[in-house]
């Protein structure tokens, strides 16, 4: 099994792409790695973000199927992704490829960008600040990973999954069906909440008792 190569003695073949191909020449197994090989896999992605054809080289596979193999900046497995939401025809265009590589590279490289993406596609602004779900799915699987709508809020908020079950915080928003990142809270921030509350309902006695003890001196 073998990528294109401009090396390949194809001598009626009309220039194009592979011509300038990085894995040209090179040890093409490095191409094909096990798919479950995570280390092999990047290996070769690696090879592919420096390749000056990249995006025509995604495009051919694209629009050619091909099962094995990284190609392009694209491992087996996202090449499947792709084609679940995309007809083969649209990657005769080029602009479409170069967009659809870039996106899933980014979900790749930034999960929280991605998670941002569905965030910003299901929710919708309510009057007063608050924010609500707007889908009729109530969660986003992304991954393999389901989020509820509170949980996406959560992630794409603070960068970080959330820890417990993450809720409304009725002191800050009365709207029952908002998610407003800044209106919910997980467990471990609600239990913050609650220590800063008591510190503060503490320094307020100790403040009132002082006064009080200041007005009997007087
Ligand atoms: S993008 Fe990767 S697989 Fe495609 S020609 Fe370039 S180096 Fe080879
Ligand atoms: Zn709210």
């Amino acid at each position: 099994m073998t990528h294109y190569n401009g090396s390949v003695p194809e001598t009626k073949r009309k220039p194009d792409w592979r011509d300038q191909a990085a894995c040209g020449g090179n040890d093409t197994d490095v191409w094909f790695p096990h798919p479950t090989n995570h280390r092999d896999v990047q290996a070769a992605k690696q090879g592919c973000f420096s390749c000056p054809v990249m995006f025509q080289c995604a495009q051919y596979a694209l629009s050619s199927r091909i099962p094995d193999g990284v190609w392009g900046g694209l491992s087996e497995g996202q090449r499947n992704n792709i084609h679940k939401k995309h007809r083969t025809d649209e990657f005769n265009h080029l602009p479409v490829v170069r967009e659809t590589v870039l996106h899933t590279l980014r979900e790749e490289l930034n999960p929280v960008t991605s998670l941002r993406d569905l965030w910003d596609d299901n929710t919708r602004p309510l009057p007063g600040g608050h924010i609500e779900w707007a889908s009729e799915s109530t969660h986003v699987t992304w991954r393999g990973i389901t989020y509820t709508p509170k949980q996406l809020a959560f992630i794409v908020d603070r960068g970080h999954k959330a820890v417990g079950v993450v809720r409304r915080l009725p002191e800050m928003c009365p709207v029952v069906e908002c998610i407003h990142p800044q209106h919910i809270a997980d467990n471990e921030e609600r239990w913050h909440r609650k220590q800063a509350e008591e510190r503060a309902a503490a320094q307020a006695a100790a403040r009132a008792q002082y006064a009080a003890a200041e007005q009997v001196a007087v």
